[in-house]
């Protein structure tokens, strides 16, 4: 059993991580891809690409605005209305608001967002990127000498943390952006979209051919999708619903394509006469809804998330999207090229010498996209209450459940209102939906 283990640890070490410090080989594996990406001239000795953060410089702006965003030009309404807000935040927290910045400061104003940038990020102010106020010291109301320019989303960024610390956070994302690095996601509502897309199994995978004569889309729809990926620099996640119309079943019924979770209900209609009879008869339980992954012409009138790839793949093979809800775009990048590159070529390498070890770094490359989708939720908060707090945290609308500890104790579990993003779950979304198909 030592011997496998110390080749183990050879293996990661050869690529500075310490097997010790994970639990499985997908976080190793996750943690080699990651460290691929920020230290790429360390797994590719042809790569010309630098070290990321080497050069970093907290001083630095790293922000990357669009060209075309115009400069922002202060509007005395616009701060008029600002200015009632801020009196307004420092009114009902219970500061003094006499000293607060009026209407009448707007000149001084007007030309500190235009000659100044953001005191966080160094970033300009434009109409993409509005100013605000940002109170320096916390206890103290929107005074003139207590309120730096800052970004609105460096602002609420900063809150109440160290500045010098927010700062550094908002300027490592900054240029983790500019570099085009991958990272975690800090919206909840695109990572709920993405958490929502990630259905597991690759049951089985469409492969596209050209069969002269035979094929319908050999024509002139796939070069359109081909087209779109070429050109487009974004990739998208899109929230639709749709349905292939009755035309197209007869060549899809073979393989449905849409590979999705749904809730499925113990009927005899639904899994069929003879699993519903056999259930009966060993009297399974039959009320109860089971998720499964089904393959499906329609969206079984839900929303459901695909990305781009996948989708185009849908709506080439004849799709109708009847309805949409939400769409998220990202910037495409090659940072994980220098990992598959470097393990394709060990492995390479070890099938010519014959080494078992081949299978390892097949292992590698298969499991380095799954640690990605595995972010731990905080499911549930457990707080212990009084009987009068029990029925006040059972009205809430974020209650899940009480049980009685004492007479007069209850332990009360409440969903916890956000969830926090620690892993890149993108890249593990658009591995999942890509290796739905294959081109
Ligand atoms: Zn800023």
């Amino acid at each position: 059993m030592v011997k496998p283990l110390m080749n183990l640890i050879d293996t990661f070490e050869q690529f500075n991580i310490d097997v010790l410090h994970y639990i499985s080989i997908a976080s190793c594996t996750y943690a080699t891809k990651h460290y691929s990406t920020y230290f790429p001239s360390k797994f590719n000795l042809e790569s010309d690409k630098q070290q990321y953060y080497e050069d970093f410089d907290i001083n630095v702006d790293y922000s990357n605005p669009n060209p075309n965003a115009k400069l922002f030009i202060l509007a005395t309404g616009y701060w008029k209305n600002k200015c009632y807000h801020y009196k307004q935040q420092d009114y009902k927290a219970g500061r003094e608001t006499e000293k607060n910045v009026t209407a009448d400061d707007y000149d001084y104003y007007k030309s500190l967002f235009e000659t100044s940038v953001c005191s966080i990020c160094n970033a300009k102010f434009t109409y993409d990127n509005h100013p605000s106020l940002d109170r320096q010291d916390n206890e103290h109301p929107h005074t003139k000498d207590n309120c730096w320019p800052a970004c609105v989303s460096c602002n609420i960024a900063h809150a109440n943390r160290d500045p010098k610390i927010a700062s550094l956070h908002i300027k490592m994302r900054k240029y983790a952006i500019k570099h085009n690095l991958p990272m975690t996601i800090s919206d909840e509502r695109i990572y709920k979209l993405l958490r929502e897309c990630i259905t597991g199994g690759l049951a089985a995978v469409f492969h596209r051919e050209n069969i002269a004569g035979r094929s319908k889309f050999n024509s002139e729809k796939p070069y359109v999708v081909k087209n779109c990926i070429d050109q487009r620099k974004d990739i998208f996640v899109a929230k639709i619903k749709g349905y292939f119309p009755k035309s197209e079943y007869n060549n899809l019924l073979p393989l449905p394509p849409i590979f999705r979770n749904i809730e499925i209900e113990n009927r005899e209609m639904v899994i069929g006469e003879y699993m519903y009879s056999q259930a009966q008869r060993h009297s399974l339980p039959m009320t109860k809804k089971d998720r499964k992954l089904a393959t499906l012409l329609d969206t079984n009138n839900q929303f459901m998330v695909f990305n781009n790839y996948y989708l185009w793949l849908l709506i080439d093979l004849g799709l109708i999207i009847t309805d949409y809800k939400a769409i998220t775009v990202f910037d495409k990048n090659t940072a994980y090229e220098p990992f598959v590159r470097t393990m394709m070529n060990l492995r390479i390498q070890s099938i010519l010498a014959g080494s078992s070890k081949e299978k390892f770094y097949k292992l590698i490359i298969n499991s380095s996209y799954g640690y990605d989708t595995l972010n731990t939720e905080k499911f549930g908060k457990i707080k212990m209450l009084y009987k009068a707090g029990t029925f006040i945290a059972q009205h809430h609308p974020n209650h899940m459940g009480t049980r009685r500890i004492s007479a007069n104790t209850f332990a009360v579990q409440i969903k916890p209102k956000t969830a926090n993003c620690f892993t890149s779950i993108q890249s593990g979304v658009f591995t999942l939906d890509n290796a739905k198909y294959c081109r």
